[in-house]
C-alpha cells in the first residue's frame, strides 16, 4: 500500500498509517493465520455510514471461532473501531479491513494464543473489477485452480491463508487476460470467484451455488434478499459450469466487487453480452441500499457520526 497520511486502528489506538508496522517474526506472515473483513461505507444522504457492519464483525468473529483464535476484544470495540477510522480519516466513502493476526511471540506452527492483534485499515478503493466491468459486464475463465476442499481449509472462514488459493486463480485469468476466474470445487461444481459469490439468472429465476466451500458472502444474502422483495425466486443448488455458458444472465457479487455483471465464460457469450435486465435491476437496487437511498434499509447501515 502506497505511502500516505491517514490512520490506522491498532490495538486500541489510532496510529499514523507509516508506523503501523509490525515484526518480521509475527506468526500470521510466516503461516496465514489470521481473519479479516472487507467491508465498505458508502456516502449517503445523512453522512458516511458503514454497511452491514455488524454482520461484517459477526462474520470476523464467526471466521476466529473457526480457527480457534481468540479476539483481544470485543464486537462492540470492533464496530467502534472501524467507526473511528472512517471518521479520523475524514473519509466519505471508503473499503475498511479489519484484520486480525498472531504476533512475533513464538514461531513454530502451534500459533502464541495469546498474542492476538488486530488493526483496521480504511482507504477509497473504487470499483473492484473497474467502473466498466460494473456497467458492461466482464470475462471471467474457469480456473485451473480448485476452490479449497471443506476438509482442507475451513472454507466458511474468511482466512487469511485462504487468500494464496485466490490469489493463484484471479492472476492465472488476468494473466491470460480475463478480469476475473471462476472457481469450481474439488467436485468440479462451481463455487465463487476469487473473492465473489456467483449468480446465474435463467427463465426468471436466480440460482447460486450453496455455500459448501464458497464464503457465505454478505453481499451474497442483501441481493438474495433484494430479489425476494421482486419476488424473483431465488434457488441455492449445485451449478456446473455448462450451466453458467448457457445462463441468460449471471453476475458477481462481494463487498469490493459490489455488483458485477459477468458477460462471457471461458470465450462464451453468456445471454446478450452485457448487462442482463435482473443484474440491472439488482445492480441499481443495491446501489439505492448502500447509498441510503430510495428502498434501503436502515438496519443495513451504521451512520459514522
Ligand atoms: N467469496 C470470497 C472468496 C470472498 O473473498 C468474498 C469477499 N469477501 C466473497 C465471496 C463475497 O463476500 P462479501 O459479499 O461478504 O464481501
Amino acid at each position: 500500500m502506497a505511502d500516505r497520511d491517514g490512520v490506522i486502528w491498532y490495538d486500541g489506538k489510532l496510529v499514523e498509517w507509516r508506523d503501523a508496522t509490525t515484526h518480521v517474526l509475527t506468526h500470521t506472515l510466516h503461516y496465514g493465520l489470521g481473519v479479516f473483513e472487507g467491508v465498505r461505507a458508502y456516502e449517503t444522504p445523512n453522512g458516511p455510514a458503514i454497511f452491514r457492519l455488524q454482520d461484517h464483525t459477526d462474520r470476523l468473529f464467526r471466521s476466529a471461532h473457526i480457527l480457534g483464535m481468540k479476539l483481544p476484544y470485543t464486537k462492540e470495540q470492533l464496530n467502534a473501531a472501524q467507526l473511528a477510522v472512517v471518521k479520523e480519516n475524514g473519509l466519505k466513502s471508503c473499503y475498511l479491513r479489519p484484520m486480525a493476526f498472531y504476533g512475533a511471540g513464538k514461531l513454530g506452527v502451534a500459533p502464541p494464543v495469546d498474542d492476538v492483534h488486530v488493526i483496521v485499515a480504511a482507504w477509497p478503493w473504487g470499483a473492484y473489477l473497474g467502473a466498466d466491468g460494473l456497467e458492461k459486464g466482464i470475462r471471467v475463465k474457469t480456473s485451473s485452480f480448485t476452490r479449497h476442499h471443506v476438509n482442507i481449509t475451513m472454507c466458511k472462514a474468511k482466512a487469511n491463508g485462504n487468500y494464496m488459493n485466490s490469489i493463484l486463480a484471479n492472476t492465472e485469468a488476468t494473466r491470460d487476460g480475463y478480469d476475473e476466474a471462476l472457481l469450481l470445487d474439488a467436485e468440479g461444481y462451481v463455487a465463487e470467484g476469487s473473492g465473489e459469490n456467483v449468480f446465474i439468472v435463467r427463465k426468471g429465476k436466480i440460482y447460486t451455488p450453496d455455500l459448501t466451500s464458497a464464503l457465505e458472502g454478505i453481499t451474497r444474502d442483501t441481493i438474495v434478499q433484494l430479489a425476494e422483495e421482486h419476488n424473483i425466486p431465488v434457488i441455492e443448488k449445485r451449478i456446473t459450469r455448462d450451466e453458467v455458458y448457457s445462463a441468460d444472465e449471471a453476475f458477481f457479487t462481494g463487498t469490493a466487487a459490489e455488483v458485477t455483471p459477468i458477460r462471457e465464460l471461458d470465450g462464451r457469450t453468456i445471454g446478450e453480452g452485457r448487462r442482463g435486465p435482473i443484474t440491472e435491476l439488482l445492480q441499481s437496487r443495491y446501489f439505492a441500499s448502500v447509498k441510503g437511498q430510495e428502498g434501503s434499509r436502515a438496519e443495513w447501515l451504521t451512520l459514522v457520526k
